[in-house]
């Protein structure tokens, strides 16, 4: 049984008067039957953990370095986010793939950081609208997936958001039928690749405008774990309501 994972996105939103949205969501999940994350902005990772220390709710960065210090200037180490108190951290969004041209290799190197540090990662990958319209979409994904994830990864160190780069923050959401595809076949790939056990264990998220109103549908989508979600997780009441319909999955 693979635990099921809410996990925010906080992106580049959010100075201390967020962390009253924070308050609000660890006052509502003392505890809670699924795994819950916060991402946070870097600067606000260590008043979060304060902050949702003794609740249900976990706190991770949004990415690290791949080495543990040196002259990287304004870079962060898994190493460091760690003794800010994170426990995970996302690694290869797209908008880091994009913005900061983050390759593939790049992200397989963050994860081993992460592991090293004793960091979960959650590793994204996700095709432009272009790769779908061509029919590329599983081939895009399966080379993501087989040079993001070092060989190291296992069920308790790795978490796979699938993220359409199209339906990010843009309302649009891919059909079930087309989410199905890809988490199913996401599993196929892990399962050849590290085995029936670490290959039914690694949990896949879909993330890419999940909202209240189409989070219930979502999960009962085939090898859908929970969500990465990011503009729906910066208000506690909206990601209640993502919680509670992965609660009721
Ligand atoms: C994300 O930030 O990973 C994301 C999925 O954003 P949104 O939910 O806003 O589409």
């Amino acid at each position: 049984m693979r635990q099921k994972l809410a996990a925010g996105n906080w992106k580049m939103n959010g100075t201390a008067d967020a962390l009253s949205e924070l308050n609000e969501l660890t006052q509502g999940y003392p505890e809670a039957a699924v795994d819950i994350l916060i991402c946070s902005p870097a600067t606000l990772i260590d008043r979060a953990s304060e902050a949702a220390a003794g609740s249900a709710v976990a706190i991770g960065g949004q990415d690290c370095h791949a080495k543990v210090n040196g002259a990287h200037t304004g870079d962060i180490s898994a190493e460091m986010l760690r003794d800010a108190g994170a426990s995970y951290v996302i690694i290869g969004h797209s908008e880091r793939r994009d913005d900061h041209g983050e390759t593939s290799e790049m992200i397989a190197a963050k994860a081993t950081a992460a592991y090293d540090a004793g960091l979960i990662a959650v590793v994204c990958c996700g095709e432009h609208l272009n790769t779908r319209e061509d029919g590329k979409t599983l081939d895009h994904i399966g080379t993501q997936i087989a040079e993001s994830l070092p060989d190291t990864a296992n069920a308790d160190t790795t978490v796979i958001a699938y993220e359409p780069v199209w339906a990010i923050g843009t309302g649009l959401t891919p059909t079930l039928e087309q989410i199905a595809e890809v988490h199913d076949f996401i599993r196929a790939e892990l399962v050849n690749r590290f085995g029936e056990e670490t290959g039914n264990g690694i949990r896949l998220l879909y993330g890419g405008s999940v909202k209240p109103a189409n989070a219930a549908e979502i999960f009962a989508t085939s090898n859908v774990d929970g969500a990465l979600v990011g503009g729906a997780s910066l208000k506690a009441a909206d990601f209640s309501a993502i919680i509670d319909a992965l609660v009721a999955a």
